[in-house]
């Protein structure tokens, strides 16, 4: 069976090796006899899932034992509202808005304390990265707060806001594992696990453990969000999405069976490079990113008229090529490639976009 061209934004393309390899043990788990779906959370061949999924991610990330890791239900979303009631000891936080996720984790963040906006694209209609704020901006903060990869912009950070030794808190959900990043440039980070990581259902998050062991600063914060509570009881306060963590391990171990995250980013930066490059080419694309903000992982893009989208959206779907069509939100055409995506996915793309180009002009 050929298998369509994925440029879904997430959930998104999975390796094809994990998928096989989480078929192949389907039925028949560790030799258990049973599905991993009907193995408990508390069994030692369970536990083992887990603790070599946080192992693999450890040694992919680099992540030191300083930070702990956590697998929580509750998607990305959660965590806007989990971190401010973890971390807001003085009631305030310093967000940059550079997109929609951005704005959404401020707006929750500001129900349970001060989150004062340092710096926001949405005047140009989050088409960048906003200009850094300085560091004294962050003085008094419990953190400063960014959105790394704005998913439905295209838009990146190529360099972390300074925040003059107030912890940084990223959502990486759409760069998780595209590129290598020092872990201890951040006091947390975490990721929806559905574009790089694995299915939905997950979020990966880790954190530096000197900021959450005092325990949750908002006494109204669920037991589930206490991350101090889930540290200590290993992801597993409650049955966690076993299947899911499972998978994630999975691809953390492609990650690191491919050449880890340096490899992983030179082929990011290739794809990328080719796809700009048939965008700014052509006469009839138009990026929609500024350049130097745009995204390694989804590349957003306009045609003429919607209706040229629509035909584009369409006949990219005849050929195999599909989840094109950019976020609800502004319309347009966005193509993630994300890690699984390889890069003769994007060449087929750039070969459509050309041959599309020379059928309507
Ligand atoms: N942050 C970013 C950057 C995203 O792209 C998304 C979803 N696509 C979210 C947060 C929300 O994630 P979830 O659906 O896992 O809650």
């Amino acid at each position: 069976m050929v298998r369509p061209r994925n440029f879904s934004a997430g959930p998104a393309q999975m390796p094809e090796d994990v998928l096989l390899s989480a078929q192949a043990e389907f039925m028949d788990f560790a030799g258990t006899g049973m599905s991993v779906l009907e193995t408990s959370h508390r069994s030692a061949a369970y536990r083992r899932v887990i603790d070599a999924a946080e192992a693999s991610l450890r040694e992919v990330m680099g992540i030191p034992d300083s930070y702990g890791v956590l697998f929580l239900q509750g998607g990305a979303t959660l965590e806007f509202a989990g971190i401010p009631m973890n971390l807001m000891r003085r009631g305030r936080a310093g967000h940059i808005v550079s997109g929609h996720f951005a704005k959404v984790a401020a707006e929750e963040a500001a129900r349970y304390g001060s989150a004062e906006i340092l710096a926001t694209s949405e005047p140009t209609g989050f088409d960048r990265i906003p200009d850094l704020p300085a560091p004294e901006a962050f003085a008094g903060m419990d953190y400063g707060y960014i959105c790394q990869n704005n998913t439905i912009y295209g838009t990146m950070f190529h360099g972390l806001p300074d925040c003059g030794g107030t912890p940084l808190v990223a959502d990486v959900s759409s760069c998780f594992l595209s590129f290598p990043l020092d872990v201890t440039d951040y006091g947390l980070l975490f990721a929806g696990a559905q574009k790089n990581a694995g299915p939905s259902g997950v979020c990966v998050l880790v954190v530096d453990r000197s900021l959450v062991e005092a325990g949750p600063a908002l006494g109204v914060c669920p037991t589930y969000l206490d991350y101090s509570a889930q540290l200590a009881k290993g992801s597993m306060l409650n049955t966690p999405n076993t299947f899911g963590i499972y998978l994630c391990g999975k691809v953390f171990d492609w990650v690191r069976g491919t050449g880890g995250l340096e490899a992983m980013g030179e082929r990011n930066a290739e794809k990328a490079a080719l796809l700009y490059g048939a965008v700014d080419r052509s006469d009839l694309y138009r990026g929609c990113a500024v350049p130097s903000s745009r995204s390694v992982a989804n590349v957003t893009f306009r045609l003429p008229t919607p209706e040229l989208e629509r035909e584009f959206v369409d006949r990219a779907a005849g050929q195999g090529l599909v989840g094109l069509a950019g976020h609800r939100l502004v319309g347009g055409i966005r193509a993630s490639i994300y890690n699984a995506v390889g890069i003769d996915a994007v060449r087929d793309l750039v070969a459509f976009m050309e041959s599309f180009e020379l059928s309507v002009t």
